[in-house]
């Protein structure tokens, strides 16, 4: 199994790793900081190297629990030590998005009781569908505005591990920690501290300055009580 080293620092651009598995350009690695893409989240890139020459990650998925770098050529073995970088301006887009997500889905579904039905982050925008009868452009800037607000605070955000009873004690958690394999024993928890908590696998900024300002640039009906938001982060981080 590969050592998924964004658990527990976020911020980690550089690495060494040896390869474990090799078939033509697809890898894994003994441990690893690109991201898969899932649960809404695009995968990371970056490159490899070895010996000085480079191969892009251009791709990375979940495979049967195993996490697959797909390169942009073959000729990685297994065995060979590299030497991995994260495309992290992209990385980091893609951070303070999902930050943004957290804090924008908690403060909507308490105003409003509005659940989140889908989701999708791109490191430039994202959308996400919420099932709410009421929804007017009025409420939903009413609700970013309150979001920004609560953003330029500049909440730390804490990533740390609970057993599974234990975190299935905490209100909000529940839903989210219910739809994970049940044989995890225990949760990684990523708790936007006085706004949101949240059994998480994904990468997220230490605190929500880092974000800048949520802008909505469209709302679209999807259904009855369906709606779509997008929206872009309007200022780079500080
Ligand atoms: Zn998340």
């Amino acid at each position: 199994m590969t050592n998924p080293l964004w658990f527990d620092d976020c911020y980690l651009k550089e690495w060494s790793s040896t390869v474990t598995t090799a078939l033509n350009n697809e890898i894994e690695l003994d441990q690893t900081a690109f991201f898969p893409e899932g649960g809404g989240n695009p995968c990371d890139q970056g490159k490899i190297i070895k010996d000085g020459i480079e191969y892009s990650v251009n791709e990375v998925k979940k495979r049967e629990g195993r996490i697959v770098h797909v390169l942009d050529r073959a000729g990685l073995q297994s065995g060979d030590s590299v030497h991995c970088i994260l495309d992290w301006e992209r990385r980091y887009k893609v951070m303070r998005m999902h930050t943004a997500m957290h804090c924008l889905i908690q403060i909507m579904f308490k105003d409003t009781g509005a659940l989140v039905t889908g989701n999708q982050i791109y490191p430039d925008r994202s959308r996400v569908d919420v099932n709410i009868e009421n929804f007017d452009r009025a409420l939903i800037e009413k609700i970013v505005g309150k979001a920004n607000s609560v953003i330029a605070e500049g909440h730390d955000v804490k990533i740390y591990y609970l057993p599974r009873d234990e975190a299935m004690k905490i209100e909000g958690l529940v839903k989210l920690a219910a739809a994970m394999p049940p044989n995890l024993e225990t949760l990684r928890i990523v708790e936007v501290v006085g706004v949101d908590i949240q059994a998480d696998g994904g990468c997220h900024v230490a605190n929500t300055k880092e974000i800048g300002r949520l802008k909505i640039t469209k709302m679209e009906n999807k259904g009855k009580s369906n709606r779509r938001l997008e929206f872009v982060l309007e200022q780079e981080a500080i």
